[in-house]
C-alpha cells in the first residue's frame, strides 16, 4: 500500500481552479460488441495497429502526468481486455510510486479468464458493463453479446479482493429501463454497487437521441414503488455518481446523471484517446495529440498544460441547451474512440 506523503502537490489546474488527479487512458478503439448506444450498427473503422499507443507509450505518458499530480487511473476503450499487453501495461502502471488507484471498465467478456491474471498484476478496481438481465435482450443491445459469459466474469471477478465491483447500467428508454427494479434486487444479495448511467450523445449524429433518454432518478421512484427505503451513502473512487443503499442490501447503486445534472464544476479528469490524443471534456471536439511529447517531460508539461488551459467550463448535453450553442462543436468521436 503506497503512502499519502508519496503524492505529489496537485499542479494540474484549469482556470476555474478544478484540480485534475485523474486520468482516463483509452487502451484500445477496437471492441468485440457494438452496443446500440455506443456505436453504430456498422461499426466503425479502427485505428491501425501504429497509431495506437504502446504499451511503452501508456506507462510513461502516465510516469508523466503521475508527476504532474495525477494520482488515478482508469483504463478503457474500445474493450481494454482486447489488448493481448494489458497485463503488463497494468504492472507497469502500479508500479508507478504517485499512483494510489487503478481500475479498468469491461464489457466483461473476457473476465473469467483475466481476473485473476488482473488483480495479480496489480488492479484495485473494476467496473464491468452490464445493462440487462435478460440474455436475448443484451444480445440485442450489444448486437451479438453472450450474457452468460459477462456473468461468468462477474463471478470470478467477484471471488477475488477487489475493491468493490461496480457494474455500469446505460437506462435506454424502451429498452432497458423497466429492469431497474431487477438491478436494486440485485444489490440485496451482491455485493456490488450499480451504477445507473444516463445515455449521453457523445458522436449521435441522428437526432433522435432524446427518444432514447431516460433520467435516471427514477431509481427512486422504482424504490418508492417497491416499498424500498434508500439511503445517502459514501463510497471512494473517482467518479461524479451519487450513491445509496436500500435497507437490508449488502450492495449499493449509484447515479451517474450528467444531462439532468451536470457535475462539470468538479470535474477531475482527463482523457488520452487510444491514438494519443489528450481531451479535456468528454462532450467537445477539443482535443490535441501527446504522443510525439511522451519522451520528453518539459514538452509533454507544455501542451499538457496548454491543453488544459482551454478546458471547457462545461458540456452541453443538457437538453435544453444542445441547439444553442453555434461557435463550438461536440466531438467527432464516437464513445468507444474515448473510453467514456
Ligand atoms: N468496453 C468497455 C465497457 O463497455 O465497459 C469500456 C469502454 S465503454 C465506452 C465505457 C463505458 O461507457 C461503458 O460503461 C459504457 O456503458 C458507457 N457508454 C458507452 N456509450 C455510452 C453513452 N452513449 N452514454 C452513456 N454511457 C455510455
Ligand atoms: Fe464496446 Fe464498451 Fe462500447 Fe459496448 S460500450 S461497444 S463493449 S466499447
Amino acid at each position: 500500500m503506497k503512502t499519502k506523503t508519496e503524492i505529489k502537490a496537485p499542479v494540474l489546474t484549469d482556470r476555474y481552479g478544478r484540480v485534475h488527479d485523474y486520468v482516463r487512458i483509452s487502451v484500445t478503439d477496437k471492441c468485440n460488441l457494438r452496443c446500440v448506444y455506443c456505436m453504430p450498427a456498422e461499426g466503425l473503422p479502427f485505428f491501425p495497429d501504429e497509431k495506437v499507443l504502446s504499451c511503452a507509450e501508456i506507462i510513461q505518458l502516465t510516469k508523466n502526468l503521475a508527476r504532474m499530480g495525477v494520482t488515478k487511473v482508469r483504463l478503457t476503450g474500445g474493450e481494454p481486455l482486447l489488448r493481448t499487453d494489458i497485463l503488463e501495461i497494468i504492472a507497469g502502471i502500479a508500479a508507478i510510486p504517485e499512483i494510489q488507484d487503478i481500475s479498468v471498465t469491461t464489457n466483461g467478456l473476457a473476465l473469467k479468464r483475466l481476473a485473476k491474471p488482473l488483480y495479480e498484476a496489480g488492479l484495485k478496481r473494476l467496473n464491468i458493463s452490464l445493462d440487462t438481465f435478460d440474455p436475448e435482450r443484451y444480445k440485442e443491445m450489444t448486437r451479438g453479446g453472450n450474457l452468460k459469459r459477462v456473468l461468468a466474469g462477474i463471478e470470478a471477478a467477484s471471488a477475488l479482493p477487489f475493491e468493490k465491483i461496480k457494474l455500469n447500467t446505460v437506462i435506454i428508454h424502451g429498452q432497458n429501463d423497466h429492469e431497474m427494479a431487477d438491478f436494486l434486487r440485485y444489490t440485496f444479495e451482491h455485493a456490488v454497487n450499480i451504477r445507473f448511467i444516463e445515455f449521453m450523445p457523445i458522436g449521435q449524429n441522428d437526432q433522435d437521441w432524446q427518444a432514447k433518454y431516460v433520467g435516471i432518478e427514477q431509481a427512486f421512484a422504482v424504490c418508492r414503488a417497491n416499498g424500498w427505503d434508500y439511503q445517502p451513502i459514501t463510497l471512494s473512487g473517482n467518479g461524479p455518481s451519487e450513491n445509496f443503499q436500500i435497507a437490508g442490501a449488502v450492495g449499493s447503486f449509484g447515479l451517474i446523471h450528467p444531462i439532468s445534472c451536470s457535475f462539470c464544476e468538479n470535474c477531475n479528469r482527463l482523457r488520452i484517446t487510444a491514438d494519443g490524443c489528450l481531451k479535456s471534456c468528454l462532450y467537445w471536439d477539443d482535443e490535441d495529440s501527446i504522443r510525439a511529447s511522451i519522451g520528453d517531460f518539459a514538452a509533454f508539461e507544455q501542451r499538457v498544460q496548454q491543453i488544459l488551459a482551454n478546458k471547457p467550463e462545461n458540456h452541453q448535453m443538457a437538453l435544453d441547451q444542445q441547439d444553442q450553442v453555434k461557435n463550438k462543436k461536440p466531438t467527432w468521436r464516437h464513445m468507444s474512440q474515448i473510453g467514456g
